[in-house]
């Protein structure tokens, strides 16, 4: 059957062209009815299961020979290995059957059933790699499923350009976590907002991505070929020669820009008129680390510790949490690495941490962050002991996010004295002149910036908050993404002001938020006085692309009336003009 080209519109989150098949992802991946079998028909709906499992059996067979000539097939290869252990495993099929016999249900439920029972079995590991096999099982009763219900997975993954892009209705930030080992070529999911943490990861992997797109996990079918264009929030399906060779031409041509860039790994970011400019990486976990050295990034501008919190059932230990920041902080050989302190809550939320939370009725405003940290105090001291200790092996700077008021700041610091106090006592080393600072990613903080400038060291602007907080849009919620807007005018205003105030006090600030990775912003954000940008160190090559021709004191002018703007159209296109020198 051929299929006819559609396209799928979403927010691009992540730039880039890809081109590759679809591999569906969800827990609820298909709608399943539910009917009464009768009990003398039960052994022939144990008899249907059989036959599909049987059918699944040879899909994957031929799955195997049509793989066998692909550059990816030792990757794809182990996933069938997977599947086909799961397929001939006599207790999970075991377990269907008794399932059909004990409820006197038809297989899909059944079936459905038990793969709940099964993914929460495997999200209880330990270990991310058994943890993972949930996708598998996902998918291998997905691949059931439809046989029973006669509409057979087309073959995933089948032809020469096997680049899997993956769709799922949702990912949580945890999940993507997961898929920082597989290659992937892209992925799209239905739900999502622009600086969602799930986005914030995608460009961590430096990949192409598409969310909000609503339809993609029910529209797309497995195996498809899609082209999705990130920077243009799209997905083709089924795309015929023409659209393709197109694409393939924009992807080198894309692929040649970034080569070339390569080459301002170690130019030294300082603008056309001589102002020196700071380019930081922002990282999620150690292994981040090597793209970071990769895209020649000055320091760590931005460590989410959390990320080490989530797909873990018990939160780490004292000593796990030591060894990950030492190994950060040895591996930039004295460049500084700026590590935040838990930032659990809202859109990071994910197995045993789940519970310190609580079900709160806003996440995004509730105990997250600071506040978390506050209230389960010895999970604080334990994260700081931490993190002071590594302190001791090289440039450490600590970041506390989320603070709203001066209020918040006296137990900040009297948290870190008292985890001072106790390394003291126990003769362990740490850097006694260590940073403390602040993410300025509430608005009462931006506004009342006073006590912060006193008495922290530095500060880092979380725009992405600052905006979802400002505005009062939600930054993972695709029904008001096209609300979520950084550069509103009352956000420019906002970071202009925090910006002077904080050049005025002599205080170094830097500006973490995902604006820092968009090179669209670099000349207004310089302008705006900012000198420090931290951001995934896949951008970090355009952005000093754009630092080393700017221009800063024509930049200045040039913002000032961009500053004065009231409607948005008129900032957007001031910013536009700006942006064409
Ligand atoms: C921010 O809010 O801009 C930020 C950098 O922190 P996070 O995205 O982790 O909330
Ligand atoms: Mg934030």
């Amino acid at each position: 059957m051929i299929s006819s080209c559609f396209s799928l519109h979403g927010i691009g989150v992540s730039q880039g062209i890809a081109i590759g098949r679809v591999q569906l992802v969800s827990h609820a991946t298909i709608e399943v009815s539910h009917y009464a079998v009768a009990p003398d028909q039960t052994a022939a709906e144990q008899r249907r299961l059989e036959r599909a499992i049987q059918e699944v059996r040879r899909e994957l067979k031929a799955l195997r020979a049509e793989m066998a000539s692909d550059d990816l097939f030792g990757e794809i290869e182990a996933f069938i290995d997977v599947h086909e252990a799961l397929l001939n495993d006599e207790i999970l099929v075991g377990n269907v059957k008794a399932y059909i016999v004990e409820h006197g249900c038809n297989a899909e439920w059944a079936l459905v059933q038990q793969m709940d029972a099964w993914v929460a079995q495997f999200e209880q590991f330990e270990d991310p790699y058994l943890r993972e096999r949930k996708f598998d099982v996902m998918q291998i009763v997905e691949r059931i499923l439809k046989q029973l219900m006669g509409r057979p997975g087309t073959l995933p993954i089948a032809d020469s350009e096997t680049h899997i892009i993956l769709v799922a209705h949702d990912l949580s930030p945890a999940d993507l976590l997961q898929f920082k080992h597989r290659h992937l070529a892209a992925f799209v999911t239905d739900l999502g907002g622009a600086t969602s943490h799930t986005s914030i990861a995608a460009r961590g992997l430096g990949i192409p991505a598409l969310v909000g797109t609503r339809h993609a996990r029910q529209l797309l079918r497995d195996g498809e070929l899609v082209i999705v264009d990130g920077a243009h929030g799209v997905v083709l399906a089924n795309p015929d020669h023409a659209i393709l060779s197109e694409y393939r031409k924009l992807q080198q041509a894309q692929e040649a820009h970034r080569e070339s860039l390569k080459a301002l790994k170690w130019r030294r970011p300082l603008t056309r008129d001589g102002v020196e400019v700071s380019l930081l990486a922002n990282i999620e976990v150690p292994d981040d680390l090597d793209k970071a050295r990769e895209f020649g990034a000055q320091g760590i501008g931005l460590f989410r510790s959390e990320f080490l919190y989530l797909n873990h059932d018990a939160l780490p230990d004292e000593e796990t949490q030591f060894e990950a920041y030492r190994h950060v902080v040895e591996g930039m050989e004295g460049r500084p690495v700026t590590l935040r302190t838990l930032d659990l809550g809202a859109d990071k939320m994910r197995g045993g941490i789940d519970s310190l939370a609580r079900v709160a009725p806003n996440p995004a405003m509730g105990l997250r962050a600071i506040r978390l940290c506050f209230a389960e105090q010895p999970l604080f001291i334990t994260q700081l002991r931490a993190i002071l200790r590594a302190s001791a092996y090289g440039k450490i700077k600590l970041l506390a996010p989320m603070l709203s008021g001066s209020d918040e700041i006296r137990p900040l610091l009297a948290a870190v004295e008292e985890a001072k106090r106790r390394l003291n006592e126990e003769g362990v080393a740490f850097d006694r002149k260590l940073e403390i600072g602040a993410m300025i990613e509430v608005p009462s903080a931006a506004l009342a910036l006073g006590p912060f400038l006193k008495q922290l060291d530095f500060l880092s602007i979380g725009t992405n908050d600052l905006t979802q907080y400002l505005l009062a849009v939600d930054r993972t919620d695709e029904a008001v993404s096209h609300l979520y807007n950084p550069t509103h005018p009352a956000m420019l205003r906002l970071l202009a002001h925090i910006l002077k105030r904080a050049g005025q006090a002599k205080v170094p600030i830097s500006l973490c938020g995902e604006m820092a990775d968009d090179p669209e912003m670099t000349w207004l954000l310089l302008g705006l006085g900012l000198r420090q940008f931290s951001m995934p160190a896949a951008g970090l090559l355009a952005v000093k692309e754009r630092v080393l021709n700017a221009d800063v004191s024509a930049l200045q002018k040039a913002v000032t009336r961009i500053v004065r703007a009231e409607e948005s159209d008129k900032a957007k296109a001031l910013i536009e003009k700006l942006n064409r020198g």
